[in-house]
């Protein structure tokens, strides 16, 4: 892969059916872009519409993993035009990293239907904090930490490859998280910091002052010396693997090391 951030760390390309999530993440870059560049607003983000052009195109065999989806999720309102998706990506011969903030409902459908395919499925649930109210004020649609927990210990179960992604960081215990979900990842748990967190947000229409206050505590927690901390604490679990965002830290500080 020839560049190595954002979704791109993790595949070659992305395949989207939707604009719109229901999960209504405050921070989300999706949502941000798509407001940036008029095709949504702020409010209707939340209502999902399916692109038919997308749903309905032909999808070959891809080289290199295809990210499902990226700018939208996988929630139980599109379930049977995601299975569709997925069905195609899937019976064409392509390897599918499914990136979801997991719907129980949604993975037990998953984890059902696509059975004849396992082997080429990698599932990546989203968990930034082992706190509800945590996850409930940054994604206020979006499912609780027990039922993500849940949803992973169900693909695990299954016979699926399982990895979790802690990108954003939404707390400063990540490690709850980490500890949580070890016994049931077969491949990795990432982790990654808030990035453009205050111009997201601006974009998404929540610059109230609680949710400015909420924005600034979690980027001081996410100084780079927290930072170095979390990495110096995991740095040898050999699950946890570290995003661009954290990359960049880990190369200033050594900067500054060499040229001091
Ligand atoms: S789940 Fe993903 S696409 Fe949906 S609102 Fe949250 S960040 Fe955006």
């Amino acid at each position: 892969m020839k560049n190595q951030t954002g979704t791109r760390e993790w595949a070659d390309s992305n395949v989207n059916f939707i604009t719109g999530c229901t999960n209504d993440c405050k921070y989300c870059f999706a949502k941000a872009m798509a407001v940036r560049d008029k095709r949504t607003t702020p409010e209707d983000w939340k209502t999902e519409k399916v692109r038919e052009h997308s749903l309905n195109k032909s999808l070959g065999k891809k080289a290199g993993t295809i990210m499902f989806p990226s700018s939208h999720d996988i929630t139980p309102q599109h379930l049977p035009q995601a299975l569709q998706m997925l069905k195609k990506l899937l019976s064409a011969g392509n390897e599918v990293l499914i990136v979801t903030k997991p719907h129980l409902e949604c993975v037990k459908a998953l984890c059902s239907e696509l059975g004849n395919y396992k082997n080429q499925i990698i599932f990546r649930f989203t968990i930034g904090s082992a706190d509800s109210t945590v996850l409930k004020f940054w994604e206020p649609n979006a499912p609780s930490f027990e039922e993500r927990l849940g949803s992973l210990k169900l693909a695990f179960t299954e016979g699926y490859k399982t990895s979790v992604s802690c990108e954003p960081l939404l707390d400063d215990n990540i490690g709850a998280v980490v500890a949580a979900v070890t016994p049931y990842v077969t491949d990795s748990i990432w982790i990654g910091k808030a990035n453009r967190l205050r111009a997201q947000l601006k974009l998404n229409g929540h610059s109230d002052a609680s949710t400015t206050d909420r924005a600034n505590e979690l980027l001081a927690c996410q100084s780079d010396e927290n930072i170095l901390a979390l990495w110096e604490k995991d740095k040898g679990n050999p699950l946890i693997r570290w995003k661009d965002s954290i990359q960049k830290v880990l190369a200033k500080v050594e900067h500054f090391a060499i040229t001091n």
